[in-house]
């Protein structure tokens, strides 16, 4: 795993990221006069980095602390920022992270390592508990519905920044989506993931407590159903 985090840093180029997702997360939050936010899936940095060029008071959380190392190394090359890192697996959140936030974000399809339904009721009920009254949760996950109801075939690729990356599916069925990595030095790294349905987390969310889930694909409030890569919802406590 480690080979694949260094490699895909080195690739996947943090301004062409940032284009690419333009200012739709920010925006979501400005919008509801967010302070401060807490990036549960902190992997090495990319959204905690850019939450704080963007003034918002920013707690960054993962469960491995290799990861919050190479995110606080890159927090302090881009832009010279101190991350404030926590190691937190968000099934205990509410046991190693303190306060409430206004926002929690879970970005770059990370809900989609959890392979169990206890665990992710688990995890959104300690988001949820960790919310301010207005609080808002962003999460995004990969357009699973169009690979299992085949909309892709199995030879849908999913290219990165140009070229350079890519994410085949190598086996997809409902209780996992596991896919290829290929880099340009040839080398490859296999990736296994729980395929979630979107209607499936939005259900969960509500089951929660969440009052309203509005869902975007790919970052545009319409969408046709099998089209987007990725989807995002946007769960409000209150
Ligand atoms: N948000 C970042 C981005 O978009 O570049 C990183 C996303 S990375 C794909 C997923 C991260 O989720 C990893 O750093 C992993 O350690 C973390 N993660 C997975 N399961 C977790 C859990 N149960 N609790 C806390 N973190 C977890």
């Amino acid at each position: 795993m480690t080979g694949f985090v260094d490699k895909w840093d080195e690739l996947i180029d943090w301004k062409k990221r940032w284009v690419s997702e333009g200012d739709f997360f920010v925006e979501q939050l400005k919008d509801r006069g967010v302070e401060k936010v807490l990036d549960a899936a902190t992997g090495t940095g990319f959204h905690s980095v850019r939450l704080l060029e963007e003034g918002f008071e920013t707690v960054s959380a993962d469960g491995s602390a290799e990861m919050l190392a190479k995110a606080f190394s890159n927090g302090q090359s881009y832009g010279g920022h101190i991350l404030r890192v926590v190691q937190a697996d968000w099934r205990y959140l509410n046991r190693d992270v303190h306060g409430t936030y206004d926002a929690i974000i879970c970005l770059g399809n990370s809900f989609t390592h959890l392979f169990s339904e206890r665990d992710r009721r688990k995890a959104l009920a300690e988001f949820y508990a960790m919310l301010k009254h207005d609080g808002v949760l962003i999460l995004d996950q990969r357009n699973y519905d169009a690979l299992l109801d085949g909309h892709y075939g199995n030879s849908h690729t999913y290219y990165y920044c140009g070229e350079e990356v890519s994410a085949e599916p190598d086996h997809v069925d409902d209780g996992l989506a596991r896919f290829r990595y290929r880099f340009p030095d040839q080398s490859q790294y296999y990736l296994n993931m729980f395929p979630l349905r979107k209607n499936y987390v939005r259900r969960l969310m509500r089951e929660v407590g969440f009052q309203r889930v509005d869902t975007y694909g790919d970052f545009q409030e319409t969408y046709q159903a099998d089209e987007p890569d990725f989807f995002i919802h946007i769960a409000e406590k209150g």
